[in-house]
């Protein structure tokens, strides 16, 4: 399986630089988990792939080009973008983004050849798939409705934990999987800010350490993302200070291979 972390920001020779603001990772040229950065960092042939989007959940940073992704491509999309969401994060961008004031309500538009935009409800907990792909949806711990993934492409499986604190069933459903390749985890805020980490739900290195402890699976890569471009060089650096086998960061723009 071929994940990168989409770029949410370039330098001026326009290379990726090294900070995400955004979240999407797009996994083997066609199946994107959110949406942050999905419209910005595409080529248009690379866009004309990706018709299957897994929303964990509604924060900006997930969805932020959502909309204009869609937008881009709605005079010739022949088969509608498919969003796969749970029905409570369905409901929420229905009501905050596609509502007609911030967006147009793309879900009941349609062009010369059809609808554009549909809606696939996930069920929690159950698997289902995307493309080629076998998907666990799992809710974790942030101050929205929030899955974390399981995924799968039958070689490999690679775990995403979208953004969250503390959990538990998320371990469940990953330490039964019989072995994976990878897990992307996040570690938004450095440890001296554990306390607005507690309140909106996110890790610091040192509850990711604890958090960690949790997992059953042995020599896999862990990658550490959405660190908070503020923070960056500190969170890198209480990051390797933990000495975790296989801990590093994952950059955005680079493809990695499991
Ligand atoms: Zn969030
Ligand atoms: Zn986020």
């Amino acid at each position: 399986m071929r994940i990168q972390l989409l770029p949410s920001t370039f330098n001026s020779d326009g290379h990726a630089t090294p900070e995400q603001r955004l979240t999407c990772f797009l996994i083997d040229e066609s199946v994107a988990v959110d949406a942050g950065s999905l419209a910005l960092a595409l080529s248009a042939e690379q866009r004309e792939k990706v018709r299957d989007i897994i929303v964990t959940h509604p924060h900006m940073d997930h969805i932020a080009s959502l909309p204009i992704f869609i937008d881009d491509l709605f005079p010739t999309l022949k088969t509608p973008v498919r969003v796969y969401a749970t029905p409570e994060v369905i409901s929420l961008l229905e009501r905050d983004i596609f509502n007609w004031n911030v967006y147009p309500r793309f879900s009941e538009l349609k062009n010369d050849y059809g609808p554009v935009m549909q809606y696939v409800p996930i069920p929690a907990g159950q698997e289902f798939k995307v493309a080629h792909l076998t998907v666990t949806a799992v809710a974790v711990n942030h101050i929205v409705p929030t899955v974390g993934l399981v995924v799968s492409d039958g070689r490999a499986t690679i775990a995403f934990s979208s953004d969250t604190s503390e959990t538990e069933e998320f371990w469940i459903i990953l330490n039964r999987a019989p072995s994976i390749q990878a897990l992307l985890i996040e570690a938004s805020f450095p440890d001296s800010m554990a306390q607005l980490a507690e309140v909106s739900r996110h890790f610091t290195p040192a509850s990711l350490k604890r958090e960690l402890s949790k997992l059953k699976h042995n020599g896999l890569d862990i990658l550490a993302v959405h660190i908070k471009p503020a923070y960056r060089a500190t969170i890198i650096e209480e990051l390797s200070a933990l000495q975790i086998p296989g801990l590093g960061v994952m950059e955005p723009g680079t493809v990695y291979e499991w």
